[in-house]
C-alpha cells in the first residue's frame, strides 16, 4: 500500500499543496484534497466583488482534473491522529496538510456579526448589492478595519460607487504594516476617492444603524466588517499550542504533530523579529508548496529542509487605477521606497493572475512554485521536531 496524504482546504494553499504534492510524488503517494468547499474563492479579489459583482470562485473539480488528487467535498470536524472525521465519513492519511485558512474576526465587538457584511467568500455578493442600493440614494457605507482589505475594500467601492458615502474607521493608524510614505499616499489616494478617515477611533460596537466608538457615534446605512483576523477553529480543541489569533504555530519545517502540518492563514510561523509571519497569500503560497515537498519527502525517505521566506514586499490596490508597491528591507521591514498610481494598479493585477496561474503550471507540470528565500528563522518554544 502507497502512503496517503490528506490536504484539507480549497483555498490557495490547499490547491497548491495537494496539486504540487501530485506532481513531485509521481504515483508513490497518494494524494486527497478534501474541502468544506468545492470552490477555489479568489480572495485577494473580493474587493472587485464587492464592487462590481464580478464572480471570483473557481470549481475546484476543473483545478485538479487530469492530475492524480482525488477531491472530496466534505467538512472535517476533527482531526484525530492518522485520521479525519468529515460529513462524508473517515479519512485515514499517514501526513495531513491543513490549510484551511481565516476571516475577520466578527466577534471582536458585540453586534458585528448581526450588523454588518464580513469581508468574506459567501457575504461579499449580498453585500455589492446592498452597497449599490444604497448608493442610488446616496446612503453611508461605514469600513471597519484600516489594514490592506479594509482600504482595498472602502477606496474600490468608492471609485466603483460614486453616490455612496464611505468612511473607513480604524482602530490604530491605517495600513500599520506599511512605510510612514505608504500611509500617506494611502490617505491622499482615499481623499481623493472622497473616502472619509478615522484613525484611532476603535470601534466598540456595532448596531443596526451605527457604530459606536470610543470618539461618539459613527452613522451608516450599510456597514462592511475587515477588522481583525481568526483562524479557522478546526484545530482548536486538538491542545496544539496557538498564537492569539487561533493559527497553529509550526515549527522550522511546518510541523504541528509529526503527522501534521499546517500552512497558509491557519499557521503560525515565527519570524526573527519576535512575531509571527504576517498571514496573506504571499506567504500562505510558499508555506503551502513547502509543506508539500516535506510531506513527500518524509513519506518517500527524500530530505526534508526548513522552511526559508523572504518577503519581497506588499501590492495594494487603491480602486482601479491606483495601488502601492512596497518594497521590504532585508529584514522584512518595509522600506521608504514605493511605487504609485498605475504602474502599481498594474503591476497589482499580474500579481493576483499570477496565483491562479500559479496553480495551473502545478496542475499541469509546467513548472513548479518558487518563492524569495530570506534569513534563518528561529525556534519557537513549541517545536516538535528535532
Ligand atoms: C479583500 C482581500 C484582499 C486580499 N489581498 C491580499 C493581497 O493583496 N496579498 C496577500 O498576500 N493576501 C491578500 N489577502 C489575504 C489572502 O486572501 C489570504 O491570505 C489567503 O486566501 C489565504 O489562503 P489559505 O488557503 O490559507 O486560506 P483560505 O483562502 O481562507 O482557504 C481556506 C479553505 O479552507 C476551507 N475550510 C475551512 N475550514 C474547513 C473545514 N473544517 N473542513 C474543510 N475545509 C475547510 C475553506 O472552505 C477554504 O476553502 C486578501 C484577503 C482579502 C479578504
Amino acid at each position: 500500500m502507497i502512503p496517503h496524504l490528506v490536504v484539507i482546504g480549497t483555498g490557495y494553499a490547499g490547491l497548491l499543496a495537494a496539486l504540487r504534492a501530485a506532481r513531485i510524488a509521481r504515483g508513490r503517494v497518494a494524494v486527497t484534497l478534501v474541502g468544506a468547499s468545492d470552490q477555489l474563492v479568489e480572495r485577494v479579489r473580493l474587493h472587485e466583488q464587492a464592487a462590481t459583482g464580478r464572480g471570483v470562485a473557481h470549481p475546484v473539480a476543473e483545478l485538479v482534473a487530469g492530475t492524480a488528487v482525488r477531491f472530496v467535498h466534505a467538512r472535517v470536524n476533527e482531526v484525530a491522529p492518522g485520521r479525519l472525521l468529515t460529513d462524508a465519513g473517515v479519512l485515514e492519511f499517514d501526513r495531513a496538510i491543513v490549510c484551511t485558512g481565516g476571516s475577520v474576526d466578527l466577534d471582536l465587538v458585540p453586534g458585528a456579526r448581526q450588523h454588518a457584511f464580513a469581508i468574506d467568500g459567501d457575504r461579499v455578493g449580498p453585500l455589492f448589492a446592498e452597497a449599490r442600493r444604497v448608493a442610488a440614494r446616496g446612503g453611508r457605507l461605514a469600513v471597519c478595519g484600516g489594514g490592506l482589505t479594509g482600504v482595498e475594500i472602502a477606496s474600490e467601492l468608492a471609485e466603483a460607487l460614486p453616490g455612496l458615502q464611505v468612511e473607513l474607521v480604524s482602530a490604530g493608524e491605517i495600513m500599520p504594516a506599511l512605510s510612514r510614505k505608504a500611509r500617506e499616499y494611502t490617505r491622499s489616494a482615499l481623499k481623493r476617492l472622497g473616502v472619509a478617515v478615522r484613525e484611532h477611533t476603535r470601534v466598540t460596537m456595532v448596531a443596526a444603524d451605527r457604530l459606536e466608538t470610543e470618539a461618539g457615534p459613527v452613522g451608516f446605512d450599510l456597514c462592511a466588517w475587515a477588522a481583525g483576523f481568526r483562524a479557522m477553529p478546526l484545530l482548536a480543541g486538538t491542545g496544539l499550542p496557538s498564537a492569539a489569533d487561533g493559527r497553529v504555530i509550526v515549527d522550522r519545517y511546518l510541523h504541528a504533530r509529526p503527522d501534521l502540518l499546517v500552512a497558509g492563514d491557519a499557521a503560525a510561523r515565527a519570524t526573527a523579529g519576535g512575531g509571527w509571519l504576517a498571514a496573506g497569500c504571499k506567504t500562505a503560497m510558499p508555506m503551502a508548496a513547502h509543506a508539500a515537498d516535506t510531506a513527500i519527502a518524509e513519506l518517500t525517505g527524500g530530505e526534508v529542509r526548513e522552511f526559508s521566506f523572504g518577503d519581497g514586499g506588499s501590492c495594494v490596490s487603491l480602486g482601479r487605477r491606483d495601488g502601492i508597491l512596497q518594497f521590504m528591507d532585508a529584514a522584512d521591514r518595509p522600506r521608504e521606497r514605493i511605487v504609485t498610481g498605475r504602474v502599481a494598479a498594474w503591476v497589482k493585477e499580474r500579481v493576483c493572475r499570477y496565483t491562479l496561474l500559479a496553480l495551473r503550471a502545478e496542475q499541469r507540470g509546467w513548472w513548479g512554485y518558487r518563492w524569495l528565500k530570506g534569513q534563518p528563522q528561529p525556534l519557537v518554544a513549541a517545536e516538535v521536531m528535532p
